[in-house]
C-alpha cells in the first residue's frame, strides 16, 4: 500500500514549526518511537516505521506493560521517517502547538508476514526492544477506521504495576531534565498560563 506524506504537510506550516517537512523513505530500520506531547491535551504518540513512512497512533493514557490495560490508541496521519528523532517545541497556534519529548525509542520486529494486509484488516502484531517497553504488543482496529486499541501480550516484560508517570524523562539523552514543560512555566513565576 503505498503511503503518502500529504496530509501530514498540508496541515503544517514549515516555515513556523522546528518539525521535519520529510519525504518518503524505503529503506526502513524497523524502528518505532513514543514522543510524549503536551499538546492542547497531553498525548503519546505511537510510531511504527513501516513501509517508507512512521504509521502514527496518538495515545492519550500512553503505552503500559500491563497486559490488562488496553490503550485507546487514535491512528492519525502518516509521519516521515525524519520524525523518528524529533524533539522540541511546536509553537503555539501551530498544529500540534507544544512540546515533544522522546519518551521511548528503539527498534521492533512484526509478528505478521504480510503486514500491509494485516494492518488493512485491522491488526498489526510486533515485538518492542526499546529503553523502556519490550516484548510482544499489538494494535487493533475497533469498529471505528480511527479508533485502535495498543494491547501488550502476557510476556516476560509484563508488569502490571507498570506505570508511565514514573518515567518523566527523555530517552535521547538531549533533553535530560524534560518533565511536564507548564510545569516549568509556572515554577518559573511567569504567572498563569495563557
Ligand atoms: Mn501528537
Amino acid at each position: 500500500m503505498p503511503r503518502s506524506l500529504a496530509e501530514y504537510q498540508r496541515k503544517r506550516d514549515f516555515s513556523k514549526t522546528p518539525e521535519p517537512k520529510g519525504s518518503p523513505e524505503p529503506q526502513g530500520q524497523n524502528r518505532f518511537v513514543v514522543q510524549k506531547h503536551w499538546a492542547t491535551r497531553l498525548h503519546y504518540d505511537f510510531r511504527l516505521e513501516m513501509d517508507g513512512v512512521l504509521v502514527s497512533w496518538a495515545i492519550p493514557k500512553g503505552p503500559t506493560l500491563n497486559p490488562a490495560e488496553k490503550r485507546l490508541a487514535a491512528h492519525v496521519e502518516d509521519h516521515p521517517v525524519s520524525y523518528y528523532d524529533f524533539e522540541g517545541t511546536i509553537p503555539k497556534g501551530e498544529y500540534g502547538g507544544g512540546t515533544v519529548m522522546i519518551w521511548d525509542w528503539g527498534t521492533f520486529e512484526l509478528e505478521e508476514s504480510t503486514p500491509a494486509e494485516s494492518r488493512r484488516r485491522g491488526e498489526v502484531k510486533f515485538r518492542l526492544k526499546g529503553v523502556r517497553l519490550c516484548g510482544r504488543y499489538a494494535v487493533v482496529r475497533t469498529r471505528s477506521e480511527k479508533d485502535w486499541l495498543l494491547i501488550k501480550k502476557k510476556d516476560e516484560c509484563a508488569d502490571p504495576n507498570f506505570n508511565i508517570e514514573t518515567f518523566t524523562t527523555s530517552v535521547s539523552g538531549k533533553r535530560p531534565d524534560a518533565e511536564d514543560p507548564r510545569a516549568d512555566e509556572g515554577a518559573a513565576g511567569r504567572g498563569p498560563i495563557r
